[in-house]
């Protein structure tokens, strides 16, 4: 059985340990400790992604979480207020995702402690999630033989699985135009911000429909007061769980450019449009469901399946072969000082994942 006193302490244990993006070392050190003492051959691979594996009996399960946090994430101070564990407001709690990390680590605790049969495990905790999934691109999916698996790494109670989710599409713009002295010359000048605005004021975005959206995250443009902008960036995303409609209004990000570039014909607009994940859509019958549901029967809970606007992890598990799926870690506000880490829902994680190592 999950122990609610051991679970919480690893969790504060973690927490404060600073794992911004690009400063993994300390926690993956840590980690390695724990699974090694665990039994497991820990690897890592060309990126320092964690692979740990362990024997067992059946078919192979692959459990995954990231060791990364946003920031601001230095210094954090968990404070447990009844069963919420929050920061003290200066910082992230970075229960994204070291409450996932954690209730792997107490699954398996509980599991090997009692001397129970279990699957063979494969633990993939990967780098730099919060990067762009960089490190998840980078693992070496050669060393994984598990086809079905779950990411402990969604927002809210751990009934929710996320059963399909979305690809992305990020765009970037360069615009240049001309520079001038803005109270001398200023009609000598072309503004880059001003060309940014128009194209910004025609692109679709926001709530596009149910399974799509687009946002322009950041614009950048301009030097001084005094001077006509040479140059703007733009960096955004188009996102959708229906490919088409990717494609349809990643072509209409490209109709707008196209058209506000032929309105200026000396300004140079440079437009990348990358794909950096792909979509997933997974049957409510497929075996890597249905055993989520029979760990979360198991424990008295309703399975909750959801369509997330989220990318993780789980989309490019699911590009390389596996089905692992999202499920809530008992955390709420990710990515703000506000986030907090609901104890009894994080036991109940620890508590379905023992039963998918199990194999129940
Ligand atoms: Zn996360």
């Amino acid at each position: 059985m999950a122990d609610r006193e051991r679970l919480l302490k690893t969790l504060t244990d973690l927490i404060r340990i600073d794992s911004p993006t690009g400063e993994e070392d300390e926690i993956d050190r840590e980690i390695t400790k724990r699974l090694e003492s665990l039994g497991f051959h820990v690897h890592h691979d060309g990126f320092k992604n964690i692979i740990a594996t362990l024997p067992g009996q059946g078919e192979p399960l692959l459990l995954s979480a990231h060791m990364d946090t946003v920031e601001p994430g230095r210094g954090i101070k968990p404070v447990l207020d009844g069963d919420v564990l929050r920061s003290d407001g200066t910082t992230i709690l970075g229960g994204d995702c070291k409450a996932g990390l954690s209730i792997v680590l107490e699954a398996l605790t509980s599991v090997i402690e009692s001397g129970s049969g279990h699957r063979p495990i494969e633990v993939a905790f990967t780098r730099a999630e919060e990067g762009g999934l960089v490190g998840v691109h980078h693992l070496d999916f050669q060393r994984l033989t598990a086809k079905t698996g779950v990411v402990f790494d969604g927002e809210g109670s751990v009934n929710r699985i996320s059963v399909a989710g979305p690809s992305q599409n990020v765009i970037t713009a360069h615009i240049r135009g001309r520079a001038a002295h803005a109270g001398v010359e200023p009609e000598k000048g072309l503004s880059a911000v001003i060309i940014a605005a128009e194209i910004l004021t025609q692109l679709p975005l926001g709530r596009i429909d149910s399974e799509t959206t687009a946002n322009i995250g950041r614009v950048e443009g301009g030097l001084k007061r005094n001077i006509i902008p040479e140059e703007a960036f733009l960096d955004g995303e188009v996102r959708s769980r229906d490919n088409n409609k990717l494609d349809h209004y990643s072509s209409e990000f490209r109709r707008v450019f196209d058209e506000v570039g032929i309105r200026h014909p000396d300004a140079a607009i440079s437009l990348d449009i990358r794909n950096t994940y792909r979509s997933y859509n997974v049957e409510a019958s497929h075996p890597a469901v249905a055993v989520l549901c029979r760990a979360l029967a198991n424990i008295g809970m309703e399975p909750r399946l959801e369509a997330t606007g989220g990318g993780s992890d789980a989309n490019v598990f699911y590009e390389n072969g596996i089905v692992a799926l999202p499920v809530g870690i008992g955390v709420q506000s990710f990515h703000t000082t506000r986030e907090i880490a609901v104890i009894p829902e994080v036991v109940q994680g620890a508590e379905m994942c023992e039963g998918v190592i199990r194999g129940v």
